[in-house]
């Protein structure tokens, strides 16, 4: 995929709004991708998802959250901060102490873009699910009827 995600900060800090739940990540990620599809949206009350992805091993993770479906929410805040997702560590851009560290490298389920929002310059875009691509069966939004 894209170099974008290389020109970016070695070490990469968040956590929480109230500061109980925190991560340090090491390196660069291994992508950094918007998600449209409904099941993100329904998670974050937010009209799309944006995250950077890290090997597991690149992230330190502390404080107590309540995890459902791999996403953890802080225990006392409820603020989503990361997912889990097969040896990956997805770090909510949102979460990260600092804006404007990471421009996305994709963007998936764009068929749920808002139409208000345009695709980013440069985000390879994906019409669904990032497996579109190789296989000839039409993906379903998880979400979705
Ligand atoms: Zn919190
Ligand atoms: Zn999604």
């Amino acid at each position: 995929m894209a170099t974008r995600t290389r020109d970016i900060p070695k070490k990469v800090t968040g956590g929480c709004r109230c500061g109980a739940v925190r991560f340090v990540a090491q390196g660069a990620p291994d992508r950094v991708g918007l998600c449209h599809c409904l099941d993100c949206r329904k998670h974050h009350g937010a009209p799309f998802y944006a995250a950077a992805i890290y090997p597991a091993g690149a992230v330190s993770l502390t404080g107590a959250t309540i995890e459902d479906a791999g996403r953890h929410s802080c225990a006392r805040c409820g603020a989503s901060v990361y997912a889990w997702t097969e040896g990956e560590v997805e770090l909510h851009l949102g979460a990260m102490d600092h804006p404007n560290q990471f421009t996305p490298d994709y963007e998936l389920w764009t068929i749920h873009r808002e139409v208000w929002l345009r695709p980013v310059p440069g985000a390879e875009q994906f019409l669904r699910g990032r497996e579109a691509e190789v296989s000839p069966a039409p993906q379903t939004c998880a979400a979705c009827p």
